[in-house]
């Protein structure tokens, strides 16, 4: 793998990064009169810019550094920020696998930079050969993957013989049996990981991403992100969050015991063709007439995603609650022929 230093930008390389107020005095304790904040109020300060209290909480869980760990405004910030630490626009290029999730490919358009897609194989694997012929500066990888469901083969192989960063998206991590590889962030320095509160943990209203990494992607991550780029409300949610690990286990608990008889429902339906393996929250199904199906569902209020123009005739199911999912199994017992 290159060195860290020669993959980032030359710009971002030699960025002096805007030093906020509280960069300069930590301390929470004082007569704050340097941020120019409105003296008055409950929510009148600016927040803790590197979300110490949060990361102190990851760092024990996830058994890293706080220096190892980047929170985003989502981890939608987290996917952009790694290209515009990395990515010369116009120059360099990242590589994407197809089907999967679709914001790697937006924000490469928006930061003008080049997409390889490398698709992935029939049984949505890897084409690691492929992959390991390109020459780019990010490969994102989505394990389990969006929306397919399954959890990737040989990422270790790959993040090991992969030149530039390897961005592996674990949003759906805590549904999976796959073990996350946030443990191997200190022996492969081209390794980000990237989790977030959206999913398993319930806060996709509150907008918190995490990014895990070697401290040197970390630092200049850090010099490029927007100073107090997640509110006090979202860290304080975060933090409540994380409190309530029973709450939290039982409800991924129940999810994917729901997902398992979901699926097993849908099978008996004589419309349904194939249901995907899956390893996250949701499953893929391919049915003789998805976008049918699809439509008929949403004149009733129940809304899936349709996904066949990546795979062919597949709706993406979110696992809902258990009576939200009866709910969609007798919708779609009535449309038996
Ligand atoms: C939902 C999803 C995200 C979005 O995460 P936010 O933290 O809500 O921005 C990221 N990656 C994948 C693969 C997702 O499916």
């Amino acid at each position: 793998m290159d060195n860290i230093n020669n993959l980032i930008r030359k710009n971002i390389r030699s960025l002096t990064p805007y030093s906020s107020a509280r960069d300069e005095y930590t301390s929470n304790q004082g007569i704050f009169l340097d941020a120019n904040e409105n003296p008055f109020g409950n929510l009148n300060r600016y927040p803790d810019p590197y979300q110490w209290r949060l990361k102190q909480i990851l760092s024990s869980q996830k058994k890293v550094t706080v220096k190892n760990i980047l929170i985003g405004n989502g981890s939608d910030e987290i996917i952009d920020l790694v290209q515009r630490v990395f990515c010369e626009p116009n120059e360099d290029k990242i590589i994407i696998c197809p089907p999967t999730y679709g914001m790697y490919e937006v924000y490469a358009n928006i930061n003008n930079v080049e997409i390889i897609s490398i698709p992935l194989t029939v049984d949505f694997q890897l084409d690691t050969k492929a992959i390991l012929a390109q020459n780019a500066k990010i490969l994102y990888l989505c394990s389990p993957n969006n929306p397919t469901g399954n959890a990737l083969e040989n990422l270790e192989y790959i993040i090991e013989n992969f030149n530039g960063i390897v961005f592996l998206d674990e949003a759906y991590i805590d549904f999976s049996e796959s073990p996350s590889l946030v443990s191997k962030i200190n022996q492969d320095p081209n390794l980000i990981v990237s989790q977030t509160f959206s999913k398993a943990r319930g806060l996709a209203a509150v907008r918190v991403g995490i990014a895990y990494a070697n401290e040197a992607i970390i630092t200049v991550m850090n010099k490029v992100k927007p100073p107090y780029n997640v509110s006090l409300l979202n860290q304080e949610a975060a933090v409540l969050a994380l409190a309530d690990e029973a709450n939290f286990k039982s409800n991924v608990a129940l999810i994917k015991v729901e997902r398992e008889k979901l699926k097993n429902a849908l099978l008996e339906l004589d419309f349904v063709v194939k249901i995907y393996p899956s390893e996250a929250n949701f499953l893929l199904v391919e049915m003789q007439n998805a976008t049918e199906i699809y439509s008929i569902l949403i004149e009733q209020q129940i809304i899936t995603r349709n996904r066949s123009s990546v795979v062919e005739n597949t709706i993406r199911i979110t696992i809902g609650t258990p009576r939200e999912n009866q709910q969609l199994m007798y919708a779609l017992q009535l449309l038996e022929s």
